[in-house]
């Protein structure tokens, strides 16, 4: 995050309008996610876009409720929105705005449209006005009402006002061209009648503002002077404008169209994320499996990772779609640099040392960061019964395997050489244990034989280690776009949570929330900030390493 970001389309404008005094100069921007669910990764794009470039020119940014659509919003994500924007990273000081907080001079400004004529209550069904819109090759037509007197409008709207009518018996429409080929222009709705309650202004009201018509006017009263959105809203900027200029505000905010950010394998979508919550295949908004913001934190993706892809990506108007390698070579990065090291055992193989004696147990030392010398060093049990993973093991390996197989030797980490003698195996010709002999010349750092060998694996000492249960993921969709799925349901991989009974070295047994470990040659991992207790450790893997091995091998073979 160190380097300058890049002078993107957006910071180009921005740039001209400031010295060219536009705005007086001003950089106002801001954030207006709907309460009907919670953030995911694109949001992250949005929020990182729009408060980083207004901090850059000195300026502010709103983090405004776009609340007009009652029935589908709650407080509770608002909530939900507010931590997930502060554990970005991003503080709106006082600038938390609802688009509720402007119905009133929303309301006005419906009447000054009417007053000028450009506004028209229409009594049409929502199925007729939807027949007399035409289509992309077909003009649409009047509706009958698109006449009405200043005088019936203002009658027939403060009725609506006043609750005389019911639900979708009459709308409000902007009067501005049915045959235009912008189908946006063609008479869009600015208010619908809904009797429900709204979470901030309770039955104050029974007729809300539809987005288009909130949106751009929100933009103008607060001042904004960049109105940065997704490239699906460029067809609504010539509503936009037209809506400013007829309300004649006296600032006129600026939209500017980017390309959404699309993750390959993620679902980037509140409606269909809200799907998943609510049919309990997942087991809620923060499930870490999910690309929602809390799903990430829950899961152990650094907010700084975050926001370091967010810049990577960079800011275009060219759609595409972004592979998670991206993300997560950020995160990895992060985590690398970040991370302690320490050993665990994801499905433990047991090992007894039978040339060890029983009641021994040494401290051996494990640097904490290869990288990071200040991070110190630990003490790591070792004894006469270990537990390696059951994959450092392979009965008939192929020659050039150089972990564990009968007759192999191998490198405990940070300990000894050890040669496999004996496999173990139950009644079903299962392997359940290795018996081992080591060479007690060969500990690492102090041994007097310089005895070297291929293969480096990790180990927990069987007396010492912790029982923990780990939360392997991978991801939820087996094909790159689930969003294009009809039925979404038919996408998930199966595989998506594996869960497995590890050991972990007891070093981790006070590990707390937020603090991120690399399992060295597994991954990185945290505890769940939901589950785990120290009693009952449950944690989650991050991401896995992409070259644990070839590292450790290379280290191996250069000997330590
Ligand atoms: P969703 O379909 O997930 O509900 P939305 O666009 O309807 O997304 P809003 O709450 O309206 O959700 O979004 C708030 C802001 O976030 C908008 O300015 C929108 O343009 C932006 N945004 C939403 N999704 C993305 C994305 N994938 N990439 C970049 N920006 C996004
Ligand atoms: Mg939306």
């Amino acid at each position: 995050m160190s380097d300058a970001p890049a002078r993107d389309f957006i910071r180009q404008i921005i740039d001209n309008d400031v010295s060219s005094g536009k705005h007086g100069g001003a950089v106002v921007t801001r954030f207006p996610p709907e309460p009907n669910g919670f953030l995911h990764i694109g949001h992250a794009k949005s929020i990182c876009l729009n408060f980083a470039v207004a901090a850059e020119f000195g300026g502010s940014t709103y983090l405004r409720f776009d609340d007009t659509n009652p029935g589908k919003e709650s407080e509770e994500f608002v909530a939900a929105i507010k931590a997930d924007v502060r554990w970005l990273g991003f503080d709106w000081q006082d600038h938390l705005t609802h688009s509720s907080d402007y119905f009133d001079q929303l309301y006005a400004a419906a009447e000054t449209l009417i007053g000028k004529g450009v506004a028209y209550v229409d009594s049409l069904s929502a199925e007729e006005i939807r027949e007399y819109r035409g289509t992309l090759t077909q003009a649409g037509k009047d509706s009958p009402y698109r006449d009405r007197s200043v005088e019936e409008n203002f009658d027939m709207f403060r009725r609506m006002r006043a609750g005389e009518f019911a639900d979708g018996e009459h709308v409000l429409r902007a009067k501005i061209d049915m045959a235009s080929g912008n189908i946006n222009l063609r008479d869009p709705a600015l208010y619908r009648i809904r009797h429900i309650s709204h979470q901030h202004t309770g039955d104050k009201w029974c007729i809300y503002p539809m987005y288009d018509f909130a949106h751009g006017l929100s933009d103008a009263f607060e001042g904004i002077t960049h109105s940065l959105c997704t490239l699906e809203f460029a067809d609504h900027r010539p509503l936009y404008d037209w809506l400013l200029e007829q309300v004649d505000t006296p600032h006129r905010p600026q939209q500017i169209e980017f390309s959404r950010l699309n993750l390959a394998y993620a679902l980037t979508s509140k409606r269909k994320l809200n799907q998943l919550v609510e049919e309990g295949v997942v087991s809620g908004w923060d499930d870490p499996r999910l690309a929602s913001l809390a799903g990430m934190r829950r899961r152990g993706y650094p907010p700084a990772a975050i926001r370091d892809f967010c810049q990577r990506i960079g800011v275009t108007k060219k759609e595409n779609i972004i592979e998670m390698a991206v993300l997560e070579n950020s995160i990895r990065e992060n985590l690398g640099e970040a991370s302690e090291r320490r050993m665990a055992v994801m499905k433990p193989l047991k090992i007894v040392l039978t040339n060890y004696a029983a009641d021994i147990t040494e401290q051996l030392t494990a640097q904490n960061h290869p990288g990071r010398p200040e991070l110190g060093t630990r003490e790591v049990p070792f004894g006469r019964e270990i537990y390696v993973e059951r994959d450092d093991f392979m009965e008939d390996a192929p020659r050039k395997f150089f972990r564990l197989k009968p007759g192999g030797e191998v490198r405990l980490r940070y300990a000894y050489i050890i040669r496999c003698d004996e496999v173990i195996k139950d009644d079903a010709g299962e392997v359940i244990e290795l018996r081992c002999s080591y060479d007690p010349d060969t500990r690492s750092g102090t041994g007097t034989s310089d005895r070297k060998v291929k293969g480096t694996i990790h180990w927990v000492s069987a007396e010492h280690a912790i029982a923990a249960e780990v939360r392997l993921y991978d991801r939820l969709f087996k094909v790159p776009d689930p969003g294009s799925v009809d039925d979404v349901l038919t996408a998930l991989n199966p595989n998506s949570l594996e869960i497995v009974s590890a050991r972990i070295e007891p070093a981790l047994g006070d590990a707390t929330g937020g603090v991120t470990y690399q399992f060295e040659r597994v991954g990185y991992f945290c505890t769940d900030s939901e589950d785990h207790t120290q009693g009952s450790p449950v944690w989650n893997r991050i991401v896995t390493l992409r070259d644990g091995w070839a590292k450790i091998e290379k280290q191996a073979l250069q000997g330590q």
